[in-house]
């Protein structure tokens, strides 16, 4: 089954909006299998963002990251790379599409409120970053009654 890795980011904390990002996901059916709060000390946040050194916007990135904790959650469905990449929006807040998290919430390219897993790989290799085996939770769905 594919997994996904998703970062609500330090922005989301301060602006109280963790709980609607998250029952955002929930309402589209996403199954959470792994959630933790972290805080990413520097070197974590440069290793996580390797890619862009260099670019003219690593360093506030890298800044913005490490100020505050993040929540990271696993997500698992059919293609649920490309859903929870849908729901976010693009990365620049007046690009994102109406109804996306990045539309409603973000303040711009930076503060832009979650991380999306950009490809499948990338996905496998974040959710390893966050998480161990043990920490990602193999449950089953069930019914019951509202
Ligand atoms: P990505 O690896 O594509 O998800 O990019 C990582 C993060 O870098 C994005 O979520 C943004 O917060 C930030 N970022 C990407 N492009 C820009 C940009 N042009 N200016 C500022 N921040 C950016």
């Amino acid at each position: 089954m594919e997994r996904t890795l998703v970062i609500i980011k330090p922005d989301a904390l301060s602006k109280k909006i963790v709980g609607k990002v998250i029952t955002t996901f929930e309402e589209e059916g996403f199954k959470i299998v792994a959630f933790k709060m972290v805080l990413l000390s520097r070197e974590k946040a440069e290793e996580f963002y390797a890619e862009h050194k260099g670019k003219e916007f690593y360093e506030p990135l890298v800044n913005f990251m490490s100020s505050n904790p993040c929540v990271v959650m696993v997500l698992e469905g059919e293609n649920i790379a490309q859903k929870v990449r849908d729901i976010a929006g693009n990365t620049d807040p007046q690009k994102a599409g109406e109804g996306t998290l990045r539309k409603l919430y973000a303040q711009d390219n930076r503060h832009n409120i979650v991380h999306a897993a950009d490809s499948l790989e990338s996905a496998e290799r974040e959710v390893k970053f966050f998480f161990s085996e043990n920490e990602i939770h193999h449950w089953e769905e069930r019914i019951y009654k509202k």
